[in-house]
């Protein structure tokens, strides 16, 4: 296949959005067992010079970043007019898709297997925000499966290229998962991915999303006044308690990822599931 960098060989195309092109490719600098990696090509066009300093630090903070349940980061470079990334491959794929593996068969996930992925997403997210990182773009979508274990993944693109590219081309995702004080005094903190996390264990339970309507205004309207949803009955109490925390509207009172981990409920599934 073709090569980038004279270094990543393509084997295929992953997919593709409207900025970025995902390949799996073979890093022939990369020892046997770790050498399938995954490269994401983003257009930029060109960067400024003090564009390229701060997105070489950025990068630099972000390949220093070990956690089981976080696609790990090896490095960033400019090539043409592209900004590339490259990361871990999972190959099984992101949550979105299992969960639409399901729509058809009538069959939820368990409460066991919610609650285990549930743990995993948390513990990622504990180690992100103890170092002041705000992930941005948690969703379903980039939320990973390698061997059957949780790893969180591209929250690079947003933290490396903010400031380079203007809002627009930066947010090419979706607003289902945009918390209430984004919309109401556009401000955004640990607690803001709390409720991302939230509209995720939803969909982990529900097989839809927590928030969704065809009309912007409407699904905006709906995050910031409208009631949250409760996950299937089929599910405990416990585990719809702590999804209403994390999804209250006041970003104040939601748990912490540690504060969430701390409840007794999670603590008991957490020895359980070791
Ligand atoms: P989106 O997240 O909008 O689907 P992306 O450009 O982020 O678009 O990803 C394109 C495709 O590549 C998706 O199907 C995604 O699951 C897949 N992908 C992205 N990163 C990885 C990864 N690290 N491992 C495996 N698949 C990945
Ligand atoms: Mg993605």
């Amino acid at each position: 296949g073709a090569s980038v960098a004279g270094r990543y060989t393509v084997q295929r195309k992953l997919g593709s959005g409207s900025f970025a092109t995902v390949y799996l490719v073979l890093d022939s600098k990369s020892k046997s067992d770790e050498d399938r990696k995954v490269l994401k090509r983003i257009l930029v066009g060109e960067l400024k010079g003090d564009e390229t300093v701060s997105s070489a630090k950025e990068a630099q903070l972000l390949s220093s970043l070990e956690h089981p349940a976080i696609v790990h980061f090896y490095c960033s470079f400019v090539e043409l007019d592209s900004f590339c990334i490259a990361t871990e491959y999972c190959e099984g794929g992101d949550l979105d898709n299992r969960i639409r593996d399901r729509w058809g068969t009538g069959r939820l996930f368990s409460e066991r297997q919610v609650l285990e992925w549930l743990i995993q997403i948390l513990l990622g997210v504990q180690y992100l925000h103890e170092r002041l990182i705000l992930h941005r773009d948690l969703k379903t979508k980039n939320i990973f499966l390698k061997n059957g274990m949780i790893k969180i993944g591209d929250f690079g693109v947003s933290r490396i290229l903010s400031g380079s590219l203007d809002y627009a081309t930066t947010f090419t995702g979706t607003p289902h998962y945009m918390s209430p004080e984004i919309f109401t005094c556009s401000s955004y903190d640990t607690k803001s991915d709390i409720w991302s996390l939230g509209c995720v264990l939803y969909e982990m339970g529900a097989l839809t999303r927590a928030f969704d309507n065809q009309s912007w205004v409407k699904l905006v309207h709906q995050i910031v006044q409208g009631p949250s949803p409760t996950l299937p009955d089929c599910f405990s109490s416990e585990l719809n308690a702590i999804l209403q925390r994390m999804l209250d509207k006041d970003p104040t009172k939601r748990p912490s990822a540690t504060e969430t981990l701390k409840t007794p409920f999670i603590e008991e599934n957490v020895k359980s599931l070791a």
